[in-house]
């Protein structure tokens, strides 16, 4: 086994992912969740061999299903994403021209973007662009990012929000913006933070509570999908070593009040509003739910 971010060899083992019914092959190869002892980084071993159309699969089958948003969700995400892209431009050094959403979806960050002055580029692997969109005003590339291939030194700005813990190659995605982000660009990140208070609590709880079985800290084979597991050591280590300097490295979500998403005095509620005590605990600890940086490319 090997690192992904800093190619230690040496790392403790975790235990065994939980694996998805309806896709019995996964189990032929014995994976294993491992923690790398020098940089914390959570990973799978080994690699794992998935195909693409594999892959496709197991997103197609219940991914966007579990995800089940509500008007509640929506509102609050709307809210977080005019704040950051007020933070980026308070952090901007340059002309505010282009700005790339890695993962882009509907597309309502390059509406925030194109309303604050940037020119906005989307890029997404499926083409869920929402249809209000300007399509002459969004460069959106349905793709990867290798295949979209950006000049060097194009965007100004780039945010790449809940994406990078499922992708096969972290550290090429990171030297990637390095290639096509400006000198003095910006990224701005969000991972959620494998070292989260609510989530080792929730797995404690619906263990007790529902039976299910023990699985580690990362899910590779069962909604969400992560495939890497970050903390702020790790994190703050690949940005590094991708060439880039951290501006900032914060944590939020420790106060996201879950339970109003929920239907009033159901198990879920009682059991979210316990999580939302934790999680105002999980704050000064610094275990909250999602680690958020903007590091600079110097
Ligand atoms: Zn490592």
């Amino acid at each position: 086994m090997e690192c992904k971010i800093c190619e230690t060899k040496v790392a403790t083992i975790l235990g065994k992912p939980r694996i998805n019914k309806s896709f019995p092959r996964i189990k032929e190869n014995n994976y294993t969740i491992v923690r790398c002892k020098k940089c914390s980084f959570y990973y799978i071993n080994p690699v794992i061999d998935l195909t693409q159309d594999e892959w496709v699969e197991l997103y197609k089958d219940d991914y966007f299903e579990n995800a089940n948003i509500t008007d509640w969700q929506i509102r609050l995400h709307q809210s977080e994403v005019i704040s950051r892209i007020k933070l980026i431009k308070s952090y901007s050094t340059l002309n505010i021209d282009n700005f790339l959403d890695m993962g882009c979806g509907e597309g309502f960050v390059l509406k925030e973007a194109l309303e604050n002055g940037f020119k906005p580029y989307g890029l997404d692997i499926a083409d869920n662009l929402d249809e209000s969109l300007d399509n002459v005003k969004i460069n959106f590339f349905n793709g990867n990012l290798f295949e979209a291939n950006y000049p060097n030194d194009y965007f100004s700005a780039i945010y790449i929000d809940s994406v990078l813990e499922h992708v096969g190659q972290p550290m090429l995605v990171l030297k990637e913006f390095y290639r096509i982000l400006k000198p003095n660009g910006l990224v701005f990140m969000i991972v959620p933070n494998k070292d989260c208070l609510v989530n080792d609590m929730k797995k404690i709880l619906y263990t007790l509570l529902f039976n299910k079985s023990k699985y580690g800290r990362i899910k590779p084979f069962v909604p969400p999908y992560h495939i890497n597991g970050f903390n702020n050591t790790s994190l703050k280590n690949a940005i590094q070593l991708s060439g880039f300097t951290v501006v900032e490295l914060t944590q939020f979500g420790g106060n996201y009040t879950f339970w109003k998403a929920r239907r009033k005095f159901s198990k879920s509620y009682f059991i979210e509003l316990l999580l939302y005590l934790i999680g105002l605990i999980s704050i000064p600890l610094n275990k909250q739910i999602q680690l958020q940086t903007i590091f600079k490319k110097l």
